[in-house]
């Protein structure tokens, strides 16, 4: 076992590698999960071309709403991977786990629950409220 250090400035490689073997992971369980959504979405729209003939209103409805369920599942998962995309980008060049604002270094209790966080918690506020 390593001895655990409380800073984030002084991982060591093993750390890193850690780090990015489970970035990765996350990384292609995302792109799975976005495969079978493709493919869920391509089953609804064969399902829509078929049967239109005999639908009623309240049914193409409930169709028009599935669809645009997975067409925002779609987008969801597409931007939490280019999240840890991101992120393994930045372990790469050295900057993980500091802040994109005001690189200060990430607590490590924010990383473990979103290993993908680029921005400290203060940031990140302040970037939605922006955005909003
Ligand atoms: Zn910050």
């Amino acid at each position: 076992m390593l001895v655990q250090e409380k800073q984030t400035t002084a991982r060591t490689q093993a750390e890193n590698d850690q780090i990015r073997l489970s970035l990765r992971s996350r990384y292609d369980e995302l792109s799975a999960e976005y495969e079978q959504a493709v493919l869920q979405s391509q089953v609804l729209r064969l399902v829509e071309v078929g049967d239109t003939a005999g639908d009623d209103q309240a049914d193409s409805g409930t169709k028009t709403a599935e669809r645009d369920t997975a067409q925002s599942l779609l987008r969801t998962i597409l931007d939490r991977r280019s999240q840890f995309e991101h992120a393994l980008a930045r372990l790469d060049e050295g900057t993980y786990g500091f802040c994109e604002g005001c690189t200060a270094p990430i607590p490590v209790e924010r990383l473990e629950i979103f290993p993908s966080a680029t921005s400290c918690v203060g940031c990140k506020q302040t970037r939605e409220r922006r955005a909003a």
